[in-house]
């Protein structure tokens, strides 16, 4: 979502009273949720902040999940219920943690600032009357801008909390939605919420942004309507997908020729990138055979420099979707072209045939867009310094020892905030946070009361 405040810039916000928690999660996504979980199991008081509408992450919106298949929103929903009704944990959603200052050890003073939703969540029923009443439709950022929302809406099924929002940016102000609220709880008047809380500990699980596709002009994604980003063939693949057929967005044709592009934005010094983003590879196998299943009468190519399959099952899995039919074609693909019906040609150097310079023909192509690190948290950190590595991972001072512990004392950090890296293993390190934290709290505790064992939640 598009807000980006800052505490200074809201003089009429509203300043709650300040909360004390044994530790603050900052990240819904899985590991945040996995952190959340473990640590509310424990008996410790646990504060979630995440800065989307809903807790969730990135897997919410996947598809399945490599290498099992397994249905990504039927792992993740139960999930969130979880975290969301948890008795010790606080959920703050639309919230971003604006300052932590560490007052000694055990003891940070944060402030998160709550964005306004122009809707009261504790009295919307989640009954979708505004959305329906609103005329104005934009693109959907949870469908990957291939569907359409509206500017009162809820931001998926599945959102937790299930409370509807205004986007103010493409509002007209016409008052539909007001009037169709069956129980009155539109506030337009509404300000954000500046809520303070002392916290004993942190874990930042704050997860990943995708590469850009467009910083590769020569694949003209943002241009060529039938280039689209492997995020956006996951919705399609998803059950709540878009359109109930997979088609190219240029004619609405079912595509009979799928090429996948890998390595877009990973393994590229071109675009600064130099790592392995771990998952593209896999997550565009496991694409291929669903598309398979979807459209039994497509080709399916995937263009490739290296494939790392490198986990549980990868090997077997890809071995399988060779099997299957799928092209495997190693080649790097230099530029794409448009041709007048929309067709794409990709030129590319066939590796296994001499290194010659080829092209090929497909109806849709799909990039697969790398892992980057998310947007600098460590700003957050007023008096410490929480280090990064060149590239902009939150870096511990012991990567091989304690990945998850970091530079500031009592700050933990998980998940893709830390490096790429698919599901399971960020899940592994929500919990391997949580352990960290909860034996810093634990220590602490010893330290002041100088006892064998003390400690535990506050
Ligand atoms: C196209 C695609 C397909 C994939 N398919 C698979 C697959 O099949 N199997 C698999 O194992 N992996 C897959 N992955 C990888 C998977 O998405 C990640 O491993 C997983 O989402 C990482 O979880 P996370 O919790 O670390 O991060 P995220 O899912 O990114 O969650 C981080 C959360 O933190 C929130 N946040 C960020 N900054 C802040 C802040 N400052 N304050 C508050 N909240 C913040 C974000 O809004 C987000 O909700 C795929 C990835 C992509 C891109
Ligand atoms: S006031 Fe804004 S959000 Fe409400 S119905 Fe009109 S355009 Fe939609
Ligand atoms: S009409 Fe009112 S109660 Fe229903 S979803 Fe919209 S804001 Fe919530």
């Amino acid at each position: 979502m598009n807000i980006e405040p800052s505490i200074h810039e809201f003089g009429g916000s509203k300043e709650l009273p300040e909360e004390r928690h044994d530790v603050m999660v900052v990240g819904g996504g899985i590991c945040g949720m996995q952190a959340a979980l473990d640590m509310g199991d424990m008996g410790f008081k646990v504060l979630l902040v995440e800065k989307e509408p809903s807790i969730g992450g990135v897997m919410y919106k996947l598809s399945k999940t490599f290498p099992t298949l397994d249905c990504s929103s039927c792992i993740s929903t139960p999930r969130m219920a979880s975290t969301a009704h948890h008795k010790n944990i606080t959920m703050l959603t639309y919230s971003e943690v604006k300052e932590a200052i560490k007052e000694g050890e055990g003891n940070f003073r944060v402030r998160i600032l709550e964005k306004p939703r122009y809707v009261d969540s504790a009295a919307c029923t989640a009954c979708s009357l505004c959305e329906k009443a609103c005329p104005v439709i934009v693109p959907s950022e949870y469908d990957g801008n291939l569907s359409g929302r509206k500017a009162a809406f809820i931001p998926f099924d599945t959102a937790l909390p299930k409370v509807a929002m205004i986007d103010l940016d493409n509002c007209i102000y016409c008052g539909a939605c007001e009037r169709a609220c069956p129980v009155g709880c539109i506030d337009f008047l509404q300000t954000p919420k500046l809520h303070t809380a002392r916290v004993r500990s942190v874990i930042l699980a704050t997860g990943f942004r995708l590469f850009d596709a467009k910083l590769k002009p020569t694949y003209h994604y943002g241009e060529y309507p039938n280039v689209i980003t492997s995020m956006q063939m996951e919705r399609y693949l998803s059950p709540t997908r878009p359109t109930h057929a997979i088609v190219r967005p240029s004619d609405g044709k079912e595509p009979g020729s799928i090429a996948y592009v890998l390595c877009v934005g990973s393994r590229d010094d071109t675009v600064k990138n130099p790592y392995c983003s771990q998952v593209c590879c896999m997550y565009s196998i496991k694409q291929a055979q669903l598309l398979m299943g979807a459209l039994p009468l497509a080709d399916i190519a995937i263009y490739y420099i290296d494939i790392r399959a490198f986990g549980k099952g990868f090997e077997e899995f890809y071995v399988q979707t060779k099997a299957m039919g799928v092209n495997f074609v190693k080649g790097k693909i230099a530029k794409i072209e448009q041709q007048e019906n929309g067709d794409l040609t990709l030129f590319y150097e066939d590796i296994e045939n001499g290194g010659r310079l080829s092209k090929s023909s497909h109806d849709l192509v799909v990039l697969a867009v790398g892992i980057m690190p998310g947007k600098d948290v460590a700003g957050i950190f007023k008096n410490d310094e929480l280090k990064l590595d060149p590239i902009g991972w939150i870096k511990s001072p012991d990567e091989a020892g304690s990945p998850m512990v970091t530079s500031i004392r009592g700050v933990f950090a998980a998940g893709t905030a830390i490096g790429p890296k698919d599901i399971p293993d960020s899940a592994v390190e929500g919990s391997g946070a949580a352990i960290d934290a909860v034996a810093y709290l634990w220590t602490l505790d010893r330290e002041r009361t100088g006892a064998e064992k003390k400690g535990g939640p506050s």
